[in-house]
């Protein structure tokens, strides 16, 4: 069994210096390959730099909402060069972000949208980080060309009303630890009923970190207990999401 992590912040803090380390640990729980997820301009480039040093990993890098505010020409020429680079597969996370609402929505709308049109010019798909704004992303990703070259919602926490609405837009969806909460009703039951050549799942390492690590910090390895979740809840094996899964993961990111 394989099973593939698509979206993961190696890039980050608590695993900077022990990568390896925390890639072994993955293996152990048949976890073989992971899209480290970039958001401004340094964890961009430490996901290329990651995608560059292990077989296993590829990079997604793109300006998140938060950061927006920064997406200026020089940034845009670098983020242009960064996709078209071996191993970087998406552009994201890109996307609204009205929770922490770090930069203006319409900021944010106009940034969104223009590096949809770079991840279409580039014939790329995107990794969409969407927070308390489906309305929003929902209509910018409508007005795109988004199901030309694909586009997964990361971290899907929508209920089935809603994952139908991406589905039509020819997108995928990601699930992350929170499948596995109890009271995340809403996303079991749009786990139950997603097309399996739509799924994908994902830690988002270092938060969200599923059952039975609740509370603990996540790490890309635990995509497995992802899979057991979504196992349960369609009353299959861990074997078959992670089947499906992986192929799906590879097929988007377009890895041979
Ligand atoms: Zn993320």
């Amino acid at each position: 069994m394989e099973i593939f992590d698509s979206h993961t912040h190696l890039n980050d803090e608590p695993f900077r210096g022990k990568e390896e380390f925390y890639l072994d640990r993955a293996r152990k729980l048949c976890v073989t390959k992971a899209a480290v997820a970039g958001q401004d301009s340094e964890f961009n480039e430490r996901a290329m730099d990651l995608s560059q040093r292990f077989d296993n990993l590829y990079a997604i890098v793109g300006y998140c909402p938060d950061v927006a505010k920064d997406f200026d020409q020089k940034a845009q020429d670098k983020l242009i060069e960064q996709l078209q680079m071996d191993k970087s597969v998406a552009l994201g996370e890109i996307g609204l972000d009205y929770y922490w609402d770090e930069s203006p929505h319409d900021v944010q709308q106009k940034v969104f949208a223009q590096q949809l049109e770079i991840a279409h010019d580039l014939k790329m798909p995107v990794n969409i980080h969407t927070r308390d704004a489906f309305e929003d992303t929902y209509r910018i990703l409508k007005d795109s060309k988004v199901g030309e070259y694909g586009g997964i919602i990361h971290n899907f926490n929508g209920d089935p009303e809603w994952l139908k609405k991406f589905l039509d837009l020819g997108m995928m969806v990601s699930f992350s630890g929170v499948v596995s909460f109890t009271k995340a009703t809403d996303v079991h039951a749009s786990a139950k009923v997603v097309p399996w050549d739509r799924m994908l799942i994902e830690t988002d390492a270092p938060y969200l970190t599923p059952k039975p690590y609740r509370g603990k910090q996540n790490e890309t390895g635990y995509v497995r207990y992802v899979a057991q979740a979504i196992a349960d809840l369609r009353d299959t094996s861990v074997q078959e999401v992670a089947e499906h899964t992986y192929e799906n993961a590879m097929k988007i990111y377009g890895i041979k």
